[in-house]
């Protein structure tokens, strides 16, 4: 019996090593590339990505009870025109901002709405211009909770103080005007530079293109999904 393609990506997401996608994937994603932060301190690009067919299947695919992925790879015009297509490419470490975003979520009492852009941005996003932890996949910029929108500096600072009591991973941009170090219409939740290497995928030393062989993996479910799904495979080894 055949499945959807969203009924595929309810089950297991597909994990891809960036180095053996095409020569302008490669281009963009820039994978194991080292970039510069605002402090001048170097940090490494991200190499595995979850490849993302369709919208259908963002829509489908559920990173948390309140989280979906179609939230993480919402871009404008100002994102390199080949991630405005799918499949879209999202750091597999987005799986980790997502569990303290539920976690947010969980003690404001009300949903989180993502801007535009306020997800995953590549290197090629024309706000990349230095190394910020949206490139990781690992910050959301929240516009909005329940029916607060985030433009006050008495609004802010009260849900960055929430964010930060999260855990110490937990950094945010404090108020203010300057783009990119403080913020004064989202809150900007980050946790640093996570990269995340799904135990599914085999990791290879070569950073080599492999076209003819290229490494993916097809990520099982977790969780409380993953337990309920009667074929999720769970196979000893
Ligand atoms: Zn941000």
């Amino acid at each position: 019996m055949s499945e959807s393609p969203a009924l595929q990506a309810l089950q297991a997401l597909k994990v891809v090593d960036a180095f053996d996608l095409d020569d302008e994937l490669r281009s963009i994603l820039r994978p194991g590339e080292m970039i510069r932060d605002a402090h001048g301190r170097r940090h490494r690009l991200p190499r595995y990505f979850y490849e993302i067919p369709s919208h259908e299947a963002a829509m489908a695919t559920k990173l948390a009870p309140n989280f979906g992925m179609n939230e993480f790879v919402l871009v404008d015009l100002k994102e390199a025109p080949r991630l405005q297509l799918y499949p879209r490419y999202v750091p597999c470490a987005v799986r980790v901002l997502v569990f303290y975003l539920q976690q947010f979520r969980a003690v404001v009492g009300s949903s989180l709405h993502i801007v535009v852009n306020g997800g995953y941005r590549s290197p090629a996003h024309r706000l990349s211009t230095e190394a910020t932890p949206h490139m990781w996949g690992t910050a959301a910029d929240v516009y909005r909770i329940g029916s607060n929108i985030l433009k006050t500096q008495e609004l802010i600072e009260k849900y960055n103080e929430i964010a930060l009591d999260l855990s110490e991973d937990v950094s945010v941009h404090p108020y203010g005007h300057v783009t990119g170090k403080n913020s004064d219409d989202h809150v900007h939740l980050d946790l640093g530079y996570i990269t995340l290497i799904p135990r599914e995928i085999s990791e290879d030393r070569m950073e080599q293109p492999q076209e003819s062989r290229p490494r993916f993996a097809f990520e099982d479910r977790r969780g409380r999904e993953r337990r309920n799904l009667p074929e999720a495979s769970d196979k000893p080894f």
